[in-house]
């Protein structure tokens, strides 16, 4: 059971809404666009021993969703004790992105391209917002995703100061978009991300794509939750409904 509508309800109550007036959907990329988490995770575990520190695969995926640099910030000070400048992050960043870009190409997520495609034909304009700046990944969306993402409804690595749990890449989603919150939703994986989703004031929805406990995503407000993008595409009708109720 769902409850889309109880769910949207309580959404439009903590946020003082009337409505939810779908205009947008802001999808995260890396665990909700392509099946890249396993990659990114074993890519950062391989950069940090290069540079003598310790970052293994789980927490790898609680860090989904910050900038590389912030990644890196993190680990470096506590496996080190200091931050590092932009030119190391850049370096590691490098590192990491040449690991990942060796590994076996990841997949497009089941259910994306029929979700972003039945969006398109129903008016509801899909938006980019996430916190890789890979242009191996970029190019990558328009091979698998042709005319789907505009690059001016792209939020990436390169827009943003603070990026995830921050709500700016969402808020700026929005302001690409030309909407308000309560013209979209977000489609996120990460805790992170979620947090980032719901700070921003937009109701957000969990993919669980990867190893965490669904509670992880929900603890950070997630306001539905599902298993794969392929169930989201199969409940999408229904879950759209609630919000023009
Ligand atoms: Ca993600």
């Amino acid at each position: 059971m769902y409850m889309f509508k109880d769910k949207v309800k309580k959404y439009l109550t903590t946020h003082n809404h009337t409505t939810l007036d779908l205009k947008a959907v802001l999808f995260d990329m890396d665990g909700v666009l392509f099946d890249s988490m396993k990659n990114h995770a074993e890519a950062w575990n391989q950069a940090m021993k290069v540079y003598g520190m310790t970052l293994s695969r789980e927490e790898a995926y609680m860090h989904e969703g910050r900038t590389g640099k912030a990644t890196i910030n993190i680990v470096s000070k506590r496996e080190r004790g200091y931050e590092v400048d932009d030119e190391e992050a850049s370096r590691i960043y490098q590192t990491k992105s040449d690991i990942f870009n060796n590994l076996p190409k990841a997949e497009p997520m089941p259910g994306a391209g029929d979700l972003l495609h039945h969006l398109m034909d129903t008016n509801i304009t899909p938006v980019l917002v996430t916190g890789s700046g890979q242009r191996s990944l970029l190019d990558k969306l328009n091979h698998y995703y042709p005319n789907v993402f505009h690059q001016n409804l792209m939020v990436t690595a390169y827009d943003v100061q603070y990026g995830k749990p921050n709500p700016e890449p969402y808020l700026m989603g929005l302001k690409k978009a030309g909407i308000e919150a309560n013209q979209a939703v977000v489609v996120e994986n990460a805790p992170l991300g979620v947090r980032a989703g719901v700070a921003a004031g937009i109701f957000t929805i969990a993919v669980n794509t990867g190893p965490l406990p669904d509670h992880v995503l929900l603890d950070e407000g997630a306001d539905v939750l599902f298993h794969s993008m392929q169930e989201l595409y199969e409940h999408w009708d229904e879950l759209k409904a609630s919000f023009e109720e």
